[in-house]
């Protein structure tokens, strides 16, 4: 008899940023959720696929890199370059970082959806005129436009006429709105699901998914069988979905992993993907995302980041000066996970100070320290009481909830549940007093140890650098959730010297 054991897959997606400008921290902030939720599921033991990547195909790209004097395919190699250099550095457990601009990777799928997509009836000619935001690269009704502007960019849309394919979007409506109703595609939060269902509910249009050669410079995907026109830079980029997992390259691989548990995005784009892309995925014969998780903006002390205040906050300078952890930290449990929030240095500072270091590090330096003065950094064996018992069942009972809010998606709930495990720890251990009280020095860090080792666990989600160095010194080897609660660190084992994990920051005067 052959036993076959199949892993759990998931599969989760960020947005494909536009590759125009240099990243931000809202994109740091999406990708550090994205992580979290990626990381957590790691730990559950699921399979996992993780696709991110550059949105290429856009006249954005033409723009920026005319106004530089370069070629767009420089300009996007060396941006998407930028990008993916952030991903590594956050730590984004990513698979994929599909270029939409990959002729071999991404092309042949994206033209098997537009055709499919054309065999159901659904791609027609038509002469259109419209206001365009080329920043949104988007179509905008002039009710959408208060003070005639858009209101992602504050510019007046241009004016478009021309020819172009068009996708039938209205005949989705109806169908959207029950699959949406019934979470069989699920929008998280609340809000934003009312909000595309009223959209929904007020009538559909059928949208360009195509734009002359002349007007997308001769830069995108041409269009199968008519090589005069573009395919519409969000109708390719959705592709990258699939694209990103083997669709039309691949076809074990993507089967295997289609359709996603979750796409990672920010409000601006929630359109895109809650109306515009399983209605192509309908249209194409194709399974549905499950999960549409929508993040809001990030303002930078108070106000909207943008290029004429001269506030945007660059990631790397921030994870340079401060460590990554420390702003992985801030992006995860400052910002509301669901809706817009506030990032500053001053906060950063101060919870750096009270929470990581006050508290998990504080407690991770003392226990290591006290184990190694009074026990040569071996685990000491003792009989436990009733209260350190009852210490103890915290391990398992938090890695459960913890668990309880990350199923639903609720980050910063899971991670404040992280840091009230730890800090209870902390506590038990001041309380305590092992330092000077002998008769229960042995128990008190033996619990402590335990303690420690279900930290070094679940907090791998939120501060992956950090759990690292702290299953190192234990000598953790690997890293199962359901481990969380158990002996992994057994009375005679030996632990490495203790390091501090956090640093404290010095506030400027
Ligand atoms: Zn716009």
């Amino acid at each position: 008899m052959v036993i076959c054991i199949t892993k759990e897959k998931f599969y989760l997606t960020t947005a494909i940023p536009y590759v125009n400008a240099a990243p931000h921290l809202g994109h740091a902030l999406e990708f550090v959720q994205t992580d979290a939720i990626a990381r957590y599921q790691k730990v559950q033991g699921k399979e996992l696929r993780l696709v991110t990547g550059s949105d290429e195909n856009s006249l954005k790209n033409v723009h920026a890199a005319e106004a530089e004097g370069i070629g767009t395919d420089a300009l996007c190699a060396r941006n998407a370059a930028i990008f993916r250099k952030m991903a590594d550095e956050v730590g984004l457990v990513y698979t994929s970082f599909t270029r939409t601009s990959d002729r071999k990777l991404h092309l042949p799928g994206v033209e098997r959806l537009w055709k499919l997509c054309d065999k159901s009836g659904d791609i027609y000619k038509k002469k259109y005129r419209g206001l365009y935001c080329v920043g949104c690269e988007s179509f905008y009704e002039e009710s959408e436009l208060p003070n005639g502007v858009c209101p992602e960019h504050n510019k007046k849309p241009e004016e478009i006429e021309e020819e172009n394919y068009f996708f039938k979007l209205s005949k989705y409506g109806k169908k959207l709105e029950a699959l949406i109703e019934s979470d069989e595609l699920l929008i998280l939060p609340e809000t934003r699901k009312n909000e595309v269902l009223a959209f929904v509910r007020g009538g559909l249009k059928d949208f360009s998914v195509s734009r002359s050669q002349e007007r997308a410079k001769g830069w995108g995907v041409p269009v199968p069988g008519d090589s005069s026109q573009i395919m519409y830079v969000w109708f390719d980029a959705l592709g990258t979905y699939i694209t990103g997992i083997g669709y039309g390259t691949d076809e074990k691989e993507f089967s295997k992993f289609w359709p996603a548990d979750v796409h990672v995005i920010g409000k601006g784009i929630l359109r895109f993907h809650a109306v515009y892309w399983p209605a192509m995925l309908l249209s194409a014969g194709l399974k549905l995302p499950k999960r549409v998780f929508v993040h809001g903006y990030i303002t930078a002390e108070g106000q909207k980041m943008s290029k004429s205040l001269g506030n945007i906050i660059d990631p790397f300078k921030l994870f340079e000066k401060f460590g990554v952890d420390p702003i992985r930290y801030c992006l995860l449990g400052g910002v509301p996970t669901f809706s817009d929030g506030d990032f500053s240095e001053k906060e950063l500072v101060a919870r750096n100070n009270n929470e990581l270091v006050a508290n998990l590090g504080n407690f991770a330096y003392r226990t290591q320290k006290l184990i190694e003065k009074f026990y040569a950094n071996e685990i000491p064996s003792a009989k436990l009481d009733a209260d350190d018992e009852a210490q103890l069942a915290k391990t398992e009972e938090y890695a459960k909830k913890i668990s309880v809010e990350m199923d639903k998606y609720e980050l910063r709930r899971g991670l404040e549940l992280l840091m009230e495990l730890s800090s209870s720890f902390n506590k038990y251990l001041s309380d305590r007093e092992p330092w000077k009280n002998e008769a229960k020095r042995a128990q008190t860090l033996y619990v402590s140890s335990r303690g420690l080792s279900a930290l070094a666990i679940l907090s791998e989600p939120f501060l992956p650098f950090t759990a690292e160095k702290m299953r190192k010194a234990l000598e953790i080897k690997k890293v199962e959730w359901k481990d969380a609660g158990k002996e992994l660190l057994k009375p005679g084992m030996k632990l490495n010297p203790p390091e501090q994990l956090f640093k404290k920051i010095e506030e400027k005067k």
